[in-house]
């Protein structure tokens, strides 16, 4: 099994002005491709801090992969940096620079020198295309058999070249054998402890498949690795593991992998021919906006009403004015009548309302900061959840907002 370590390049990085998302992403991808990752790496652009960082990881693992650096301008110094490091020139790519040709001939711009710049790779090195841009990567060895592979640092290019480009090479070049697959598993309504005590002993017995509990904002995932000589073999291990922890979690696990809440809201939803409105307080409009995220979603999404001021749930939604000056504008009453009124006015089949306090300010002791009523109105009846939450006011927000969406996602799927 090859060992890499991967560089990213770029000062902002070091400035903390930018999150470096390439780094996770190239060492899931290696992962799952049984590749081993020593370290990660981020430095500025310094051509000589660049080339040593290259040099010392050479030093101590079979390759080096690196992002950033690989544009037009003077501060790209990544080409150059390898360069140095491996004792190498540059030359010119002539496929590249004819298909740079081609674009800037196509949208009428001219081509700079600097432009040029960027169709030159290492000397003898292997040029990775780019099919997002301009820039092509490349993949250079040493006489010892090591590697320096460079790609982009824009996500949207690295990403394709990635998986297109670097790891078919690696592929090919260390016979790899091994491969990861993980089959994540997002549950709701229990808590990590709970989750964790009724599959203590999958924990305990199995080494391949392993087992990973994952806590998020109100949610959990359990994750099931399987490491294995093809993909294949792989998801065969994690199949029986997956029934087993399916059958344990019963009733809590909405969905799979890249399935999301919202998306597994949706899919209820459309199943049973119902449709939604929501009526928010102190989520101020974010459990629409989750719904929203889902193409396709106006078929059970009609809308919502963001009733952050008590006028707006008087006027909007119909809370009477007697209750939330007896109640409160936190309170089950008004959380109840907020989801009436929304599926009423809004003319839905489901109403869900949340109302809360998300803080810092405007907790007591009866009703602290935290303290957020969700409830679902249909024609059949009213159901209310109260929930204590904690965390500062983004946290609350965050937490409110799957609380609500796994409120509801109970509902649907019990009576489905
Ligand atoms: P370009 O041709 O655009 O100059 P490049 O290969 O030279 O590409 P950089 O100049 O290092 O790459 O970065 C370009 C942009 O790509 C950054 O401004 C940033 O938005 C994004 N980017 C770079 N590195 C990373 C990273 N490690 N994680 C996430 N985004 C990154
Ligand atoms: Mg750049």
């Amino acid at each position: 099994m090859p060992s890499v370590e991967i560089v990213a390049v770029g000062t902002e990085l070091l400035l903390g002005q930018l999150v470096d998302t390439n780094t996770p992403f190239i060492a899931g991808k290696l992962a799952e491709n049984g590749v081993d990752v020593f370290a990660m790496h981020a430095v500025g652009d310094n051509r000589e801090r660049i080339a040593d960082m290259i040099r010392a990881a050479l030093q101590r693992a079979d390759g080096v992969i690196t992002t950033g650096g690989l544009g037009p301008t003077v501060d790209d110094l990544t080409k150059e940096a390898v360069c140095d490091a491996l004792g190498i020139d540059t030359e010119t790519h002539e496929p590249s620079l004819r298909s740079m040709e081609e674009v800037f001939v196509k949208s009428g711009r001219h081509m700079r020198e600097n432009n040029r710049k960027q169709a030159l790779i290492p000397r003898g090195s292997l040029a990775l295309a780019n099919r997002e841009g301009t820039a092509p990567g490349f993949v250079a060895t040493t006489a010892q058999g090591k590697f320096v592979a460079s790609m982009p640092g824009v996500p949207r290019e690295m990403k394709p070249m990635l998986t297109e480009g670097v790891l078919p090479w690696l592929q090919q070049n260390f016979w790899l054998s091994e491969h990861i697959r993980t089959r994540t598993l997002h549950t709701i309504g229990l808590a990590e402890s709970e989750i964790d005590h009724r599959i203590t002993d999958l924990f305990a017995s199995l080494e391949n498949p392993k087992i990973a509990v994952l806590a998020h904002q109100f949610r959990c995932d359990v994750k099931i690795m399987a490491k294995a000589t093809s993909v294949d073999a792989a998801i065969a291990l994690i199949a029986p593991v997956e029934h087993e922890v399916l059958r344990r979690l019963d009733g809590h696990v909405f969905g799979v992998d890249e399935e999301t809440l919202p998306f597994a809201m949706h899919v209820l939803l459309q199943q049973s021919r119902r449709t939604l409105a929501v009526a928010e307080s102190c989520t101020g409009g974010s459990v629409a906006a989750a719904l929203t995220s889902v193409p396709g979603s106006s078929k059970s999404f009609a809308g919502g009403i963001v009733s952050y001021d008590n006028a707006v749930k008087m006027k909007q939604l119909g809370v009477k004015r007697e209750d939330l000056d007896r109640c409160g504008a936190v309170s089950e009453e008004v959380a109840k009548q907020m989801a009436d009124g929304v599926r009423q006015n809004i003319r839905t089949t489901i109403g869900l309302a949340i109302t809360g306090i998300a803080g810092p300010s405007g907790g007591t002791h009866e009703k602290p900061v935290g303290l957020v009523w969700l409830a679902i109105s249909e024609a059949s009846g009213l159901r209310t959840r109260r929930l204590q939450l904690s965390g500062d006011r983004e946290g609350i927000q965050s937490r409110a907002t799957t609380a609500a969406l796994g409120f509801l996602w109970e509902t649907l799927s019990r009576n489905r």
